[in-house]
């Protein structure tokens, strides 16, 4: 490889090796020139879909049995980042698609379930990824309610009723990106029992098709960062969905989350990578080498010398924490590893902006220009600690009661 990985110089199989070229190379040429307008217009990336597809990038996660290219959690981890290097939007929504498939794929393989389940998940997985393989579907992943749900602490307020032949959904998500552009949206509702008494272990995870009658989208979307995902509002009006389109067997969602934490740290890469471009962008800049840019050299302050030194310092733990993390995640982790995963993910959420906090600073007023990529990279990049279910507030209060508190301890009188 001529070039090195937004995740570092990890030892990479064959095939990490040819997906990470492929994509360093589709973003470099692509998407980088595209994510100025893209942002600018908060509009979605569809160009950079069209490559994505094209090039089976869309079925990264789907078994190679079911014709996909068979990656695993790391390698999706992998890409993820290398695409933020160059497109935080782009990045941040292919999470939300591949998430669909690598949950319902790798994921639910790793998740208990009745042999009738297990057989039931295959057969209907199998219609979802013949979706992605043979038509380039496009899924999406609306789970936040602005309610305390999407933090995991309350059942989801939008229900499903089961009526003949699949359910009646009925309900409102914010923040669904990739809408509009989402030909599937995989929603997380709770079963309605009609006992009014809904249950976060009654979660669904249900596929909306986009063409739906019932569903719409609403809302302006005009953010500080992250524009090009377009995360607006949904609404679920007795939108009637067939059983077939069930992600997950009843009740498996719910157990998914707590036997694989790590499904919650997808977010991540996305601004690894943002933060791995900021760093980047001030080598480059300081060298005098930036495109288009006068070639005046500013690395020879002393200054600019210890600040770049502390963004690589920041940048190397991160990635230390990241990698390992991505290497040991897996269903049912040990104490020490789930505590190792909030850390990395609150590592990379809360230092990227830190990063490109220092490289602004460093490169200057000329560096801050909307002409050039850092400070795109700062308002994207802003975002990603506010992401639920692992918000950077959120992060800190499990790690601290986690590690206080053994699981069933409590502090009665
Ligand atoms: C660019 C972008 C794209 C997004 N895309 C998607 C998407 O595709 N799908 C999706 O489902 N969501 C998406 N989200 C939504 C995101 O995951 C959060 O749901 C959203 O940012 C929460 O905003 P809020 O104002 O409703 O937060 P609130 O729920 O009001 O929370 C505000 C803050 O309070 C803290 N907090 C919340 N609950 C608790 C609690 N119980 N205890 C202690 N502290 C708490 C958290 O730190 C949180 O950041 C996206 C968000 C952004 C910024």
């Amino acid at each position: 490889m001529n070039f090195t990985p937004a995740v570092g110089d990890l030892p990479l199989t064959d095939k990490q090796q040819s997906l990470l070229t492929l994509v360093h190379e589709l973003g470099r040429t692509k998407f980088a020139p595209r994510a100025p307008q893209v942002d600018e217009t908060a509009t979605f990336p569809f160009a950079n879909y069209e490559d994505l597809r094209a090039n089976r990038l869309l079925a990264l996660c789907v078994p190679e049995a079911n014709g996909g290219l068979g990656a695993d959690y790391a390698t999706y981890m992998m890409m993820a980042a290398e695409i933020g290097r160059f497109c935080g939007a782009t990045a941040l929504t292919y999470n939300m698609h591949i998430c669909s498939t690598m949950w319902t794929g790798v994921l639910a393989d790793g998740i208990a379930m009745t042999d009738e389940q297990r057989a039931e998940h295959a057969r209907r997985r199998e219609i979802h990824f013949r979706r992605v393989v043979d038509e380039g579907a496009i899924y999406a992943q609306p789970f936040s309610e602005g309610s305390a749900a999407a933090a995991g602490r309350a059942p989801f307020g939008t229900t499903a009723r089961k009526v003949d032949g699949g359910w009646l959904v009925n309900g409102r998500k914010i923040f669904a990106s990739l809408s509009g552009a989402a030909n599937y949206y995989g929603v997380l509702c709770t079963e309605d029992k009609g006992d009014e008494k809904p249950d976060a272990r009654d979660t669904l995870y249900l596929a909306v098709p986009a063409s739906s009658e019932g569903f719409a989208i609403s809302g302006d979307w005009n953010p500080l960062g992250m524009r090009g995902t377009v995360s607006r509002n949904l609404t679920f009006k007795d939108v009637f969905v067939s059983d077939d389109e069930q992600l997950m067997p009843r009740g498996v969602y719910f157990k998914g989350a707590q036997t694989w934490p790590a499904m919650f740290f997808t977010l991540s890469p996305t601004y690894l990578g943002l933060a791995t471009a900021a760093y980047d962008f001030t080598v480059s800049y300081l060298r005098g080498e930036v495109a288009g840019e006068p070639p005046i050299k500013r690395r020879m302050y002393p200054t600019k010398q210890i600040a770049v030194a502390q963004m690589r310092i920041q940048l190397e733990a991160m990635k230390s924490l990241f990698a390992r993390a991505i290497q040991e995640a897996g269903p049912n982790p040990s104490k020490d590893v789930r505590m190792r995963l909030y850390a990395a993910h609150y590592s990379v959420m809360e230092g990227a902006n830190d990063i490109a906090r220092l490289a602004i600073r460093t490169c200057g007023g000329q560096g801050m220009m909307k002409h050039l990529p850092l400070e795109r990279i700062y308002r994207d990049s802003r975002c990603g600690s506010l992401m639920l279910p692992w918000t950077a507030e959120l992060v800190l209060d499990r790690m601290g009661r986690e590690t206080l508190y053994e699981s069933g301890e409590r502090d009665d009188a």
